[in-house]
């Protein structure tokens, strides 16, 4: 049988063996998915033997992405803009990588009927997750992309990367007054019981509040966006499943309904198992 593997440390937590056997069994394909933990210091190894002993396919989760990207002998042109990757295809010793998060991402945005042709777009931060939606975001034919981070001289850095006029970055501080249609934290903030310091006054009714942060309760942005009167507020829950949708269409050629398995990964996470 086909073998993946998702490949973290920590690797516990993975949600992805449980989604790919929900994928395989509803478009009827025959694989079998684990999830294995790996040394810090040794992930080229464990990847080479995996690829050497037949495997055909690996998410690579945190912190290997950046390493997982330095592997590859190909790239998609997503993952070399995201400088790093969460899926790996290994096809006759060549190891083949892409990112998939972006795409996640912007699906799940599409899943929830978010308009993002001609949209003003508020990115918030610029690390690796940040990075890896700038390309799908871009050819979904948004307006206006503007990277805030606590960090600026990271957005600008990341701004760099592509010559698109429509992105600019700046510090929280600097964004100018006015609704955005959509803002989308990529921060971690939320982890640690923090909300990005930026106006109330970026939030309009109609502006949709995305935080890549999920949990039983809403996160610190998604609840501060709701008292600002957002009215759409969706967390990255729907991200985690979009991303493994397309990593599984990479390797299968079949794209697999999401909503029956992020319901049920919903309800787990509201009994919080
Ligand atoms: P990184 O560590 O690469 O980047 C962290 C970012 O958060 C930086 O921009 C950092 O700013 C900013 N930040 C951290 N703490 C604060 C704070 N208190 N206030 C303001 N900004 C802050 O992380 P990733 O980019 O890999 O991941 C970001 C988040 O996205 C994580 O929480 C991760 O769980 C989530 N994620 C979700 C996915 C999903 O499928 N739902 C997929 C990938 C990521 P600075 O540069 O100034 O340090």
């Amino acid at each position: 049988m086909d073998q993946y593997r998702v490949f973290g440390n920590p690797i516990n937590h993975s949600r992805s063996p449980y989604i790919h056997c929900c994928f395989a069994q509803q478009t009827d394909q025959q694989l079998n998915y684990q999830s294995q933990f790996v040394e810090l210091t040794a992930f080229a190894m464990t990847i080479k033997q995996f690829s050497a002993q037949g495997g055909r396919g690996a998410n690579v989760t945190v912190p290997f992405k950046e390493q997982a990207l330095s592997l590859c002998d190909q790239l998609s042109e997503r993952a070399r803009l995201a400088g790093a990757v969460n899926t790996l295809s290994f096809n006759d010793g060549v190891i083949i990588g892409d990112n998939t998060d972006g795409l996640g991402l912007v699906q799940d945005l599409l899943n929830n009927d978010v308009v993002l042709k001609n949209s003003r777009v508020l990115l918030l931060g610029a690390g690796g997750a940040a990075r890896g939606v700038i390309l799908p975001l871009l050819e979904q034919q948004i307006s206006k992309l503007v990277i805030a981070n606590r960090t600026v001289s990271k957005a600008q850095d990341l701004c760099q990367q592509f010559t698109d006029t429509k992105l600019t970055a700046i510090g929280f501080n600097e964004i100018e007054e006015q609704p955005f249609d959509l803002i989308i934290n990529a921060t971690s903030a939320s982890l640690s019981g923090d909300v990005p310091p930026i106006s109330e006054k970026l939030i309009a009714r109609k502006t949709v509040c995305y935080d890549m942060v999920y949990g039983k309760e809403l996160t610190p942005f998604l609840n501060w966006a709701k008292m600002q009167g957002s009215d759409t507020i969706l967390d990255g829950l729907g991200m985690l499943v979009g991303q493994a949708a397309e990593s599984f269409k990479l390797w299968r050629g079949v794209k697999p309904e999401t909503s029956l398995v992020l319901n049920k990964l919903r309800e787990e996470l509201m009994q919080g198992a």
